[in-house]
């Protein structure tokens, strides 16, 4: 979705260019309803691409898609073997018993639902999300950097 009617609010090439105004910008998000944005795993803010970054070489410390495909590959077998299925596919009750938080881990999730208002859907896909993030990390637990990253997926819950 645009982040506003316009398309341009947060625009960092035409930062002037947005006129909408905080309650037009509450309406338009509104259209996306709650229950619709809990089915989505991910909220992520794209900014505009640069003209000509598309065609451009990319950089030499930057990872290839085979090398990022690979990475994706060993965090789905490590998956599969730990519940026999992908994160995603996770029942509610499966993402208690997988994935598990330490006690510091814990609080930092209930303190974002409250502050958040995050629903309980919410909560089981921000587990999952944590989860793969440990697991593409190779960190037999939920770290709570992986927590909070899922978090930050979350942008559209505030
Ligand atoms: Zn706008």
């Amino acid at each position: 979705m645009n982040p506003c009617n316009c398309s341009f609010l947060g625009d960092t090439a035409n930062p002037e260019r947005c006129r909408c105004t905080p309650a037009q910008i509450q309406r338009y998000r509104s259209k996306l309803s709650g229950p619709l944005l809990d089915r989505i795993d991910m909220h992520i803010e794209v900014p505009r691409v640069p003209q000509g970054i598309l065609t451009a070489p990319s950089p030499e410390d930057e990872p290839t898609s085979n090398q990022i495909r690979q990475r994706v590959e060993e965090a789905q077998n490590l998956q599969k073997c730990r519940q026999r299925c992908l994160n995603s596919k996770l029942s509610p009750k499966q993402v208690d018993e997988f994935c598990t938080l330490g006690s510091e881990s814990q609080n930092l999730i209930n303190s974002a639902m409250l502050k958040l208002g995050i629903s309980a859907r919410g909560y089981h896909r921000i587990l999952k999300l944590a989860q793969s993030i440990a697991d593409l990390d190779k960190s037999d637990q939920i770290q709570q950097l992986h927590l909070a990253q899922a978090i930050q997926f979350r942008n559209l819950d505030r």
